[in-house]
């Protein structure tokens, strides 16, 4: 890691142009990631221009975070450099870059270690926590709003510190950004206690809809174009119903399915022993253990007849 700092820094320097972007569909660690480490990296190299931007758009429940500074762009062409965040495929970056300017840093299983130099860690629990490390070996200082940032990154991705990705290191490394001072209430508050009536009423669908197999251990969920209309909502307003599904008694993998343009978005996740990543991986998508997606082109009924078989193996009896 170390060695991979130096190379870095050197490309830093190098570099008068820097772009820092994370994947579509962007999440608290996305959101969390790029933040912490753009301010991080404009402090110690002032005279450069490091510029953050998604290629999408941003949820609603970031909006306590320094969203002013995250900008929507496609094109990468006026950057030396481009750092590729918590993105484990760069086709999930939504835009074109040049392999050699690519700094890919990641915490996916699934990572194909893309880039001109990449740091993966799936033993990480976010890419905020590999971003931590490396503003450490940095010498750069983290601040109360990058702490406010990581913090976000670091407590999304492991379900407020509930799955199996939190470490001994997860809370050191978070003890040190509550000390800079960061109010944990309040970025929970807006993070978890916060639920609209919008999704209360997506959630009504949800248990209504829902489908059980295997002795209720697999739950299944088609989010229908109808259901989101129905609740007023977006399918971005339903993106937290898998982990809803997930988290009932005995359920081990849960599964749903959205509309999306041509395409049928699945999200998956487990609770305790199931790898989803794997499931993912054989449709050609990819994640973590307990939460991985992808998007096919499968017709809804085959594909679910599909995703019931592999999670079956996935089950221990
Ligand atoms: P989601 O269900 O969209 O929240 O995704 C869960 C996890 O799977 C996230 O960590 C994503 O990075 C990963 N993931 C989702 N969709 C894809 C995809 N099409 N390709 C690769 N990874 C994905
Ligand atoms: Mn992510
Ligand atoms: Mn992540």
């Amino acid at each position: 890691m170390k060695n991979k700092i130096a190379q870095i820094e050197e490309r830093i320097n190098r570099a008068k142009k820097i772009l820092i972007i994370s994947h579509i569909s962007p999440d608290g660690d996305s959101i969390g990631s790029i933040l912490g480490f753009g301010f991080g990296i404009r402090k110690k190299y002032s005279n450069k221009i490091i510029d953050i931007a998604v290629a999408d758009m941003i949820s609603t429940r970031y909006s306590f975070l320094e969203l002013q500074e995250i900008y929507y762009t496609k094109s990468t062409e006026k950057y030396d450099l481009v750092f590729v965040l918590d993105c484990g495929d760069i086709k999930r970056a939504g835009m074109e870059i040049e392999e050699s300017k690519i700094i890919n840093i990641d915490h996916h299983i699934t990572n194909t270690e893309y880039g001109n130099i990449a740091i993966v860690n799936p033993k990480a629990s976010s890419t905020s926590e590999i971003i931590m490390e490396i503003l450490k070996y940095m010498n750069i200082e983290i601040d109360k709003v990058m702490a406010e940032s990581l913090y976000t990154g670091i407590t999304t991705d492991t379900g407020s510190f509930k799955y199996s990705n939190t470490t001994a290191t997860t809370h050191r490394l978070v003890a040190e950004l509550i000390e800079t001072g960061i109010d944990i209430n309040k970025i929970s508050t807006a993070l978890y206690q916060n639920r609209s009536f919008k999704t209360i009423e997506l959630m009504k669908e949800a248990i209504e809809n829902m489908e059980v197999f295997f002795d209720r251990k697999i739950v299944f969920l088609e989010i229908t174009e109808s259901m989101l209309k129905r609740c007023n909502a977006t399918a971005k307003d339903s993106d937290m119903l898998v982990e809803f599904l997930r988290d009932i008694l005995g359920v081990e993998i849960s599964i749903t399915t959205k509309p999306m343009e041509d395409e049928i978005k699945v999200s998956m996740r487990s609770k305790l022993y199931a790898d989803v990543s794997k499931i993912a991986k054989k449709f050609g998508g990819g994640g973590h253990i307990q939460a991985a997606g992808f998007t096919s082109s499968i017709e809804l009924d085959e594909l679910k007849k599909l995703l019931i078989e592999e999670s079956k193996k996935e089950i221990k009896k």
